[in-house]
């Protein structure tokens, strides 16, 4: 789906695309139209000046005669004298005598082929000086004609424009005038100006699309900020910030005002929820405390019998549960409420991994599994000593957890160049490719799937655990700037690896003297 801002680009260039297509079709066929009238008048003013010719060579008196009989074969032409004055008009210019037989010849007319006088004279019938007429003709290109053609560079075949005026009874045996002339050169004005025009149309229309992609991702700016402002505040733990509806500009503002009223909802309604799982698990803190303390002194008075010591034994394993899954909750419930107190020190990893090691190795000794730390690089971290050791136990509890009897766990802490991994290498139960995207959420357990397993993982004690322990171990890498991640195929095992930043000697230095 292309962008906002592509699609109205687009649109604004297509428009632009037939405006210009519409104006450039206006503009031709106007231009036509007056390069016709034009022409028109043009030929029109030629034949009155022809008739003014003639009417000049009737003589001062008026009576010398306008035609002359040279002989049989030939028949009446126009008087030499009359012929001498309209010689000298441009153009082709034809007389008809009353009989309808061409008298005169222009000199331009005199090139004409036989055929295109003909045409020329059967045309003109139905033409007036407002009613003109476009028609091809040809040149005769034979002869002296032809030479003439020629030297004055004449096209041999050539589109007129002609009208016929009809001659006053004074200029009597001459009954009408028939002009002609090219329609090249207002043809030629009408190409130059479409040519001018798509010669222009491409750099316009690039320079408008440019502005237009432009102005468009402007007036989107705005939207753009706002949706990563949303975005911002969206992931969760920043509801309280809310959107500049005046920095939004008219339209948005309102649209910033809605979100704001939204996000100001979801605020109260998660800060809701927190509170309630903070305050539910807070409370039952002390009365979690008071029953262990209650149970354990049971248990230590004398007289008991071994029944009820079970019993005793049993309800204090649950009570040992129900206080984890409430020290989990709360510390949830901290870390969304951003009140968690992550101290920021030097802690050299090395002896953190080195315990966490030597109660695994004890858990594996219980469980029939084979605990080894390959690697263990001496490397120092900014953060949480105590929160990393709960991470890094956390990862090493659940490999003896989801391995079977006789299988193998490898811990190991390996500096690279800038960071440290911490690995969690199990050949336990693993965990199916669809299950793996929601191992860090909350409450997450594959249980369900556990009950399909394979022989492989029978033999694996059923620990329940709450699904709260990766989702605390992501949270803690995150709050120390590392990430987590895991790869794993059911029945093969899981490799659990998290990295956190090395910072550099200046940064240690800095972050001790803060301390
Ligand atoms: P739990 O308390 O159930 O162990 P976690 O959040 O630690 O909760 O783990 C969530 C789920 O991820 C577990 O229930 C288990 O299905 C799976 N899981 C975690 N670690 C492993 C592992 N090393 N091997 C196989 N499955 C694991």
């Amino acid at each position: 789906m292309p962008s906002i801002r592509a699609r109205l680009t687009t649109t604004y260039a297509l428009a632009l695309t037939a405006t210009l297509g519409a104006f450039a079709a206006t503009l031709w066929i106007a231009r036509g139209a007056s390069g016709d009238r034009e022409l028109q008048r043009y030929v029109n003013d030629e034949a009155q000046l022809s008739l003014r010719l003639l009417q000049q060579a009737r003589g001062v008196s008026g009576d010398l005669p306008l035609t002359e009989a040279v002989d049989p074969m030939i028949g009446t032409v126009l008087a030499a004298r009359a012929r001498l004055l309209l010689d000298a008009l441009p153009n082709i210019v034809m007389l008809t005598d009353t009989a309808g037989r061409i008298v005169y010849r222009s000199v331009e007319a005199r090139t004409l082929s036989v055929g295109s006088y003909d045409e020329i004279v059967r045309n003109s019938r139905q033409l007036t000086p407002t009613r003109a007429a476009t028609l091809a003709i040809s040149r005769d290109t034979t002869g002296a004609i032809g030479d003439y053609v020629r030297a004055r560079g004449l096209d041999p075949t050539d589109r007129v424009l002609m009208v016929r005026t009809d001659a006053p009874r004074s200029v009597l045996p001459i009954q009408s005038v028939i002009v002609a002339t090219p329609t090249r050169f207002s043809d030629r004005t009408r190409q130059e100006l479409l040519g001018a025009m798509f010669a222009v149309a491409p750099i316009l229309l690039g320079a408008s699309v440019a502005a237009a992609y432009y102005i468009a991702g402007r007036s989107l700016q705005p939207l753009d900020t706002m949706m990563d402002a949303v975005e911002a505040i969206t992931d969760g733990r920043s509801l309280h910030r809310r959107l500049d509806a005046q920095a939004a500009g008219d339209e948005l503002a309102r649209l910033a005002v809605t979100l704001n009223e939204m996000i100001g909802r979801l605020e109260t309604s998660f800060g809701g929820l927190r509170r309630f799982t903070a305050d539910a698990s807070h409370e039952l803190k002390t009365p979690l405390t008071v029953l262990r303390a209650n149970v354990e002194r049971a248990m230590a008075a004398p007289g008991g019998s071994s029944d009820q010591l079970v019993s005793l034994e049993e309800a204090l394993q649950e009570i040992t549960r129900m206080a984890d899954l409430v020290d989990s909750l709360l510390t949830l419930a901290r870390f969304d409420e951003g009140r968690f107190d992550l101290h920021r020190e030097a802690v050299p990893l090395e002896p953190v991994v080195r315990e966490v090691f030597e109660t695994a190795v004890i858990l594996g000794e219980a469980a029939g599994i084979d605990v080894t730390l390959p690697a263990l690089d001496p490397v120092t971290v900014l953060g949480d000593g105590t929160r990393l050791r709960h991470l890094f136990l956390n990862l090493v509890t659940n490999a003896i957890k989801y391995t079977p009897r006789g299988g193998e766990v490898e811990v190991s802490l390996r500096a690279t160049e800038g960071h440290v991994a911490f690995v969690v290498r199990d050949t336990g139960i693993g965990i199916a490719a669809a299950d793996l995207p929601y191992i860090f959420d909350r409450f997450w357990r594959a249980d369900r799937a556990r009950s399909r397993r394979a022989p492989a993982e029978r033999g694996v004690e059923q620990r329940g655990g709450f699904g709260l322990g990766l989702a605390i171990a992501q949270w803690i890498t995150q709050a120390h700037g590392g990430t987590i991640g895991v790869v794993s195929r059911l029945t093969r095992g899981s490799t659990f690896t998290v990295t956190l930043p090395v910072p550099t000697p200046d940064e240690l230095t800095a972050a001790t003297d803060e301390a």
